[in-house]
């Protein structure tokens, strides 16, 4: 593949890069250091046309997280007994999960693509089915999809809510529909109750990608536990990083040992029994297990993360306020019902037009310089249209099970077309959580302080 590689991660990466950009500029030229506020001039002037950065030298929080002082006995313990396979730290780690959403099991694993691609390997659908996804993320989702041999089959987001249409899921249902695949993206639920009323009429298979959604919520319920599996990621990134980790949730006992059974080699666990030695595999498996020190440093944000979900909401709600008062700036709505977000990523929908014409990467470049670290989010790169599954779909498999008519990858990117999807690509505004959302009610309004300086000097930036 020639063309630029934009992952989540470099996304990230590029995010930090540009934070410590404008922490350099904050530093100022040869020992001069502006604060806003000294002058009125440079205070009220652009910081990307040289004035002084709303944010002046503040930094924002570090991401991941890690009290050395009150964590690191607990992780040296875990490395001295030289238990590190998995173990009791694993199993501690799984119970509170699944104790923290209200759930029968959990099941953790190496990260949260394995999470989900174990997630459908244990499920029914197979060559020939038809598994009804979110398009608003990125390859990760859909593998064990593919893995199955089924085909992915699109549909459009809500714009304002970011999320997969219920709507929209209807009008894709066909007889080989077995599966529905939201994805709480950004850390914002889906609408789980009128997806799931859609699953139970036409019996479907549901795994929610919860990857970004850690302790959301829709009515006090939280996401990852309406589906019959729910994946979380516990990748350093995310809202309980442990540096690589997944986790599975399921009220099927069944269906759980079976997981369990799969992520370690499919020996015997639970009702998947019968074998001959300790090394009997009844089912075939992989081997995605969590080491105990993971689960130390998962156990160890755990304890700070009902605190911080509680930090994060309360901001996400100032800032929904106060930046829904500026034209062209949407923050991005929680549907109605869905009482927590996330806020992996504090999300918005810029419209050009309410901003004299502005373009969306000037206003960018704009609240960079101002200390506001901001991007656009996934790149216009539909996950329909990626190279992946043109090559899955010259498979074997994939020939003797669907028509040449459904592998045709221009007719597929058509019918997968998502206009809505395309729309965000163009418009949103992400703010990754990492420390930012942790930030106190000064930090916030630094953040809107900027958007109303950018406001206030839009002429100028054109
Ligand atoms: C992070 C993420 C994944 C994958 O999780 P890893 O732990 O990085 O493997 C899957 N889906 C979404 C939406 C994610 O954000």
């Amino acid at each position: 593949m020639k063309s630029k590689k934009v992952t989540r991660r470099s996304f990230l990466s590029t995010i930090s890069a540009s934070t410590v950009a404008v922490a350099a500029t904050g530093a100022g030229i040869s020992g001069f250091t502006p604060v806003f506020g000294n002058s009125r001039d440079t205070a009220d002037k652009l910081a990307v046309l040289g004035g002084s950065p709303v944010r002046g030298n503040k930094k924002w929080q570090n991401w991941p997280q890690w009290d050395a002082e009150k964590f690191n006995p607990k992780m040296n313990e875990v490395m001295a007994n030289r238990v590190w396979s998995r173990s009791h730290k694993v199993a501690e780690f799984e119970k509170k999960w699944a104790e923290m959403h209200g759930s029968k099991h959990c099941l953790s694993t190496v990260n949260g693509t394995n999470a989900l691609s174990a997630a459908w390997m244990q499920s029914n659908i197979g060559p020939g089915d038809e598994v009804i996804c979110s398009p608003y993320t990125f390859s990760a989702s859909i593998f064990g999809i593919l893995y199955k041999g089924a085909m992915p089959v699109f549909a459009d987001i809500d714009p304002a809510t970011f999320q997969i249409d219920p709507e929209q899921i209807k009008k894709k249902i066909t007889p080989r529909t077995k599966g529905i695949l939201p994805v709480h993206i950004c850390g914002y639920p889906s609408d789980m109750p009128a997806i799931m009323k859609i699953a139970r009429e036409h019996n479907l298979f549901v795994v929610e990608d919860a990857c970004q959604a850690h302790l959301a919520e829709i009515g006090g319920k939280k996401v990852g536990t309406f589906g019959n599996a729910g994946c979380f990621s516990f990748q350093a990134s995310k809202n309980l990083p442990i540096g690589e980790g997944g986790g599975i949730l399921t009220d099927d006992t069944e269906y759980y040992d079976r997981l369990y059974s799969y992520h370690n080699f499919g020996y015997a666990s639970g009702s998947v029994s019968g074998q001959i030695s300790s090394i009997t595999a009844l089912i075939l498996a992989n081997k995605i297990r969590m080491a105990e020190y993971q689960a130390v440093i998962g156990l160890c944000q755990m304890e700070k993360l009902e605190e911080q979900h509680k930090i994060r909401n309360e901001n996400g709600a100032y800032l929904n306020e106060k930046l829904s008062a500026y034209p062209g700036i949407t923050p991005v709505k929680l549907h109605k019902g869905a009482t927590a977000a996330s806020y992996y990523i504090y999300a918005m929908v810029y419209n050009q037009d309410k901003l004299d014409g502005l373009p969306r990467k000037r206003f960018i470049e704009a609240l960079n310089a101002e200390g506001i670290p901001v991007g656009t989010g996934y790149p216009n790169d539909p996950l329909y249209a990626q190279p992946m599954l043109q090559e899955v779909f010259k498979s074997d498999i994939y020939k003797k099970f669907y028509t040449t008519d459904d592998l045709n990858f221009e007719k597929y990117k058509q019918k997968n077309h998502c206009p809505a999807l395309i729309q965000t690509f163009n418009s949103a505004l992400w703010i990754w959580h990492g420390g930012l959302m942790l930030g106190s009610k000064s930090d916030m309004d630094d953040i809107i302080n900027a958007v109303d300086k950018i406001h206030n000097n839009v002429a100028k930036l054109k």
